[in-house]
């Protein structure tokens, strides 16, 4: 049985005033519902672990260096990430592989060292829109999964979001057959690769312009176990109600 799963992607946004939307979510969730994860920006991730103590919510970083520690000026590590009581760290999300050029290889380092560190990974996949219209969605899924998840992989440590690349911030969703079809597919690579027991039990979630209207339906798709949710994470009120979509799912 997967625990669906709500986890709000902060990005550079948010600042210490911005976690009173915490305390505003904390104390509206249904503690028997699905699990909810913040990823704020890192500067917040200690005080936001601070004010979710004994409350529903865990949180997570949104990216890691695979290094403990080193001179790598501008980032933090896993270690340190873990250090703040933070139990998620997204890896691999499209703005990264984008803007920082991560590759595969480098994302697989990333979850390798949130694993060292006890931290659960949210792996991001997805295709761009050129990908999709010239029909190779899937192989771009498979060569991003095959890259970028370690072998070792289980319903612990890691959740996968698939997120169009197209899809993200532009309030375009592809399709709920589009959504079924790769998660269906990611479903079918998983178990492929480390069985039935272990390829079952690790949580998808979709991701991209998911919204307080939309969600119901999107959660109505083929093996999707939640959510990753940008935009509409920030606050608690549009938030809420894509958590009570999923509860109800
Ligand atoms: C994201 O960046 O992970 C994301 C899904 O963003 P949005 O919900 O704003 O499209």
């Amino acid at each position: 049985m997967r625990r669906k799963l709500a986890a709000g992607n902060w990005k550079m946004h948010g600042s210490v005033s911005a976690l009173a939307e915490l305390t505003t979510l904390a104390a509206q969730i249904d503690p028997q519902g699905c699990e909810t994860v913040i990823c704020p920006p890192a500067t917040l991730l200690f005080h936001a672990c601070q004010l979710v103590t004994s409350t529903d919510i865990a949180i997570g970083a949104q990216c890691c260096h695979p290094q403990p520690h080193g001179p790598f000026t501008g980032d933090v590590s896993a270690r340190m990430i873990a250090e703040t009581g933070a139990s998620y760290v997204i890896a691999g999300h499209s703005e990264r592989r984008d803007r920082y050029a991560e590759t595969d290889a480098e994302v697989q380092a990333q979850i390798r060292a949130a694993w060292r560190e006890n931290l659960t990974a949210i792996l991001c996949v997805g295709e761009s829109g050129e990908d999709r219209q010239a029909g190779i969605t899937l192989d771009t899924i498979a060569t991003q999964l095959a890259g970028s998840l370690p072998d070792g992989a289980n319903g612990e440590n890691v959740v996968i979001a698939y997120e169009p690349i197209w899809a993200i911030g532009t309030g375009d969703v592809p399709t709920l057959a589009q959504i079924g079809e790769v998660h269906d597919f990611i479903r079918a690579q998983l178990v492929r690769r480390f069985g039935d027991t272990q390829g079952k039990t690790i949580r998808l979630l979709y991701g991209g312009s998911v919204k307080p209207s939309n969600a119901a339906d999107i959660f109505t798709a083929e093996n999707v176990d939640g959510a990753l949710v940008g935009g509409a994470s920030l606050q608690a009120a549009d938030f809420l109600p894509i958590i009570q979509a999923l509860n109800d799912a």
